[in-house]
């Protein structure tokens, strides 16, 4: 770059592709080469830049998570392989950098009590407005309108085709996220274009999807919220779960724990197998505790209904205090009380002195295991995030350069991780597209030196 120019091509101009931009300019401008000898070009399909931001958090964006990098790395990335992909790129452009960054284009910004992190203004439009402004300081240029279906990887450079256009690069980066919410410009086009340059892809899978049920629940059911409990996924022997709320919905679940838990349903369902999901509503406490309240209740309230102890009941209680005890903690709905009796197969007119043992039993394990519904469908059209994609062993983690092509770096949800709900998402983005611009700029500015040295 100290004498030809130099063009870095992004693809994609959403969280990670932006991030690249402005992070390529600002290392380029700190070696001293001028903008005229390296043009930034990004590239994107859609009429505008940034649609995901724009739909983030419901349209308030929760940009990152109050945390430091290992916590927000434990919490945020259940997966140990993923969490250590990721490690050195959010440490080296942490979610305290990026609110630094942020800040100085004036964005305000508050953290909640679960630690998400939202503009004050609650408008995902103000966090991309000032990405906006720094991509024109960063004198990136953006064509919109313009799909990229090929890359050609010569031993000079690149060839990016976009329809009937072709743009030469010397250096490329692949931002163009995952395969789900296809409505936002994310087909998975970024997964087809690296596998036709040689990537392993891992198979795209959704991430933070409702559950769609073969049977929808029943219309009493529908709207609940069951806060706190115990979701479980069951399928052939295997099984996994989250503590959280969730909401039942026309089709099926939704909510914080169903969203957590989606990519292991998915997982599970995609390899042909019925998938059952049931919730535990006392998860802190086991069968025989559990039995033993119900027999110290029968003998304090013994011509009460089940049905009225069940409705009086604490909700995922911390303590089993009698039901009456506590006025502020949630009880089990009432449909939700009703459909326990229905599936423990006891009649509502039943007192707790008239429940027998076996009715006790039975009671007892469909509380701790109440059927919710069998998976017909985890749309990925409605999946928040994807997992799957470019296997992570083909990038390097401390560059996002491929291991492939050198001139080629991969970020952001193309990549084969997921993070939770809670601002990860597109923290990781932010981050990986910050390493993955530098590390093009300055790997071009090292390759003209070189070439100028001969
Ligand atoms: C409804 C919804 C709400 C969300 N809310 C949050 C939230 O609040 N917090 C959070 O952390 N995460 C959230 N996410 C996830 C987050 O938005 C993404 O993980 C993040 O945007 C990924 O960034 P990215 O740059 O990798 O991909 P994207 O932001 O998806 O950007 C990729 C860009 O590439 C473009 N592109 C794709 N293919 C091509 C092609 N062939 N040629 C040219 N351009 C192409 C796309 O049009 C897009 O603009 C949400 C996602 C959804 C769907």
């Amino acid at each position: 770059m100290s004498g030809a120019s130099s063009t870095l091509l992004i693809i994609g101009a959403g969280a990670s592709g932006m991030l690249a931009a402005i992070s390529a300019r600002r290392t380029a401008r700190s070696l001293g080469v001028s903008d005229e000898r390296l043009r930034i070009v990004l590239l994107e399909r859609n009429p505008k830049p940034g649609n995901k931001i724009a739909i983030s958090g419901g349209g308030h964006c929760n940009l990152t998570h109050d945390a430091d990098v290992k916590r927000l790395l434990d919490k945020g990335f259940l997966r140990k392989n993923e969490q250590r992909f990721l490690r050195h790129a959010i440490h080296s452009f942490s979610n305290a950098d990026l609110l630094a960054l942020f800040g100085r284009y004036g964005l305000k910004t508050e953290a909640r009590e679960d630690g998400r992190i939202f503009p004050v203004s609650g408008r995902a439009g103000e966090v991309l407005d000032l990405l906006r402004r720094m991509l024109e300081e960063s004198a990136a240029t953006i064509v919109t309108n313009a799909r990229v279906e090929r890359l050609e990887c010569g031993a000079s450079g690149f060839v990016v085709h976009a329809g009937e256009r072709r743009f030469e690069a010397d250096a490329v980066i692949l931002a163009t996220g995952g395969a789900s919410w296809g409505s936002a410009g994310t087909t998975g086009d970024g997964n087809r274009i690296a596998a036709a340059v040689g990537h392993a892809i891992a198979q795209v899978m959704p991430a933070l999807a409702p559950n769609y049920f073969t049977v929808p629940p029943s219309p009493e059911l529908v709207g609940i919220t069951l806060r706190n409990i115990l979701l479980v996924a069951s399928s052939e022997g295997a099984s996994d779960s989250r503590r959280g709320d969730v909401l039942i919905s026309h089709r099926g679940i939704s909510g914080p724990a169903c969203l957590s838990l989606s990519r292991s349903v998915a997982t599970m369902h995609t390899s042909g197998k019925t998938v059952t999901i049931s919730v535990d509503l006392f998860p802190g406490y086991e069968a025989s505790k559990l039995s033993a309240f119900i027999l110290e209740e029968a003998a304090r309230h013994g011509t009460r209904q089940v049905r009225t102890f069940l409705q009086r009941c604490p909700l995922a209680p911390e303590r089993l205090d009698a039901p009456d005890s506590s006025t502020d903690a949630p009880t089990i709905p009432n449909a939700f009380a009703d459909e326990t009796m229905r599936q423990a197969g006891i009649d509502k007119e039943v007192t707790m002195s008239g429940l027998s043992r076996v009715q006790r039993l039975g009671l007892v394990s469909t509380l701790k295991r109440l059927a919710l519904g069998t998976v017909r469908k985890v749309p990925l059209d409605r999946a928040e995030v994807s997992a799957g994609g470019v296997t992570l062993g083909e990038i390097d983690p401390k560059t996002m350069q491929s291991k492939l092509h050198p001139s080629l770096y991969c970020c952001g949800e193309l990549l084969d991780y997921a993070g939770e709900v809670g601002g990860f998402n597109l923290q990781a983005a932010f981050s990986t597209g910050w390493v993955a611009g530098s590390n093009a700029a300055r790997s071009l500015f090292d390759k003209a030196r070189q070439t100028a040295q001969e």
